[in-house]
């Protein structure tokens, strides 16, 4: 960060041409001087993020809006300033783009594997569509923009769809014992996948509105088995040998036969879900954003989503029940939301500001996200 970087900022806006880009810093080049006095102007379907000594500690709603230590208090109480103090303050503005990302696409790299209680391990491929929102942005630049000068969505798409890819696999391991129940429990597990990610990405300050399973795709034998089980159970039958026999063959080749899924001949084969392309109608975008948001575009006025109360649409706290309306950061152990000053989580004591370290396994040395509980790689459980 340079030091002599002493641009007077009188005038603060942000266009977005490209229409990809998730958030933008000004002044690009590190911090600045922000002369108390200028304008920032915020756009619809954005909010300025102000940082300062390390943290995003407070943000702007749409409208045109003049700096003042009034409309940052936040900021203004983190720097110690004085009541009515004018001179400039050293500061950066992240812009952040509020619209609904659609369409975006996650997908194993490598597929997972999944320890079958009948068919042993399996590796599956899966992939879908997602569209997220983000809901919190002081949250949001915290923990996933960091320092960086722009932030595009494809590096958050990707970086989302190792969440959702980690989550399922999980979601798999906890929840289901064999793949062959899983056509039965479709809609529940889909329902179930949705509502865990929903809090995973609360965590960043995004809202997951949609989540689309397009398929789950285990190994062409593996599959066999599976619509062989389904066929059965249609004609009320158990089990039988034959399906046993199948997927034991299904399991030797697919140890043999790791090129042949890595080849994506695999693809297409799977579980596909015609019925769950639709939304779920979990998060549909008529609600309003779990954790409550900064100021719904055009609004003055916002629901506090603790108690209800109509309160000021750039209020910080609920009046009336105090509740913590702008989410600054997260405890990385326990997800209590911290104010921006806090220096350990009053819940569990993690240091605030501490980054959650990424799983090792301890079966087959592989890392996974820091909330993983079953092991990508081997799929045994990593804690
Ligand atoms: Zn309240
Ligand atoms: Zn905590
Ligand atoms: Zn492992």
């Amino acid at each position: 960060m340079s030091t002599n970087n002493v641009i007077f900022l009188e005038v603060l806006e942000w266009l977005d041409q490209s229409g990809n880009e998730v958030c933008h810093r000004l002044p690009e080049k590190g911090s600045g001087e922000f002369k108390l006095g200028a304008q920032a102007i915020v756009r619809q379907n954005q909010a300025a993020v102000f940082y300062s000594q390390g943290v995003a500690c407070d943000a702007l709603g749409p409208g045109r809006h003049t700096i003042s230590t009034l409309n940052i208090p936040i900021l203004t109480k983190l720097l110690s300033l004085p009541w009515g103090f004018t001179s400039p303050i050293r500061a950066e503005i992240y812009f952040v783009n509020m619209k609904v990302f659609t369409s975006l696409k996650w997908g194993t790299r490598d597929p997972v594997a999944f320890r079958d209680k009948e068919l042993g391990l399996v590796r599956l491929r899966a992939h879908g569509i997602f569209n997220i929102q983000i809901n919190q942005p002081v949250l949001f630049v915290n923990s996933l923009v960091g320092t960086k000068p722009s932030f595009f969505i494809d590096e958050l798409e990707d970086y989302l769809s190792q969440v959702i890819v980690s989550r399922l696999n999980d979601y798999l391991g906890e929840q289901l014992d064999t793949l062959l129940d899983l056509p039965s429990q479709y809609t529940e597990f889909a329902e179930g996948l949705s509502r865990e990610l929903a809090r995973d990405f609360s965590n960043y300050g995004i809202a997951l509105k949609d989540l689309f399973i397009n398929a789950i795709t285990p190994p062409a034998e593996v599959q066999a088995a599976i619509d062989d089980r389904t066929r059965l159970e249609l004609l009320g039958g158990d089990l039988p040998d034959l399906v046993k026999m199948k997927a034991a063959m299904a399991l030797e080749k697919s140890a043999q036969g790791q090129s042949m899924a890595q080849g994506g001949i695999g693809m297409g084969l799977g579980l596909m879900v015609p019925g769950l392309l639709g939304s779920m109608g979990l998060f549909g975008s008529t609600n309003p954003p779990p954790n409550g948001g900064p100021t719904p575009p055009g609004k003055t006025t916002q629901k506090c989503p603790e108690c209800g109360a109509d309160i000021n649409g750039d209020a910080r706290f609920c009046p009336n029940c105090g509740h913590q309306i702008l989410v600054y950061r997260r405890c990385a152990k326990c997800g209590k939301n911290l104010t921006p000053k806090a220096s350990f989580c009053p819940s569990c004591g993690t240091p605030a500001g501490s980054e959650p370290l990424p799983q090792k396994c301890p079966h087959c040395g592989a890392e996974n996200l820091p909330q993983a509980s079953f092991c990508n790689q081997c799929g045994k459980p990593v804690r």
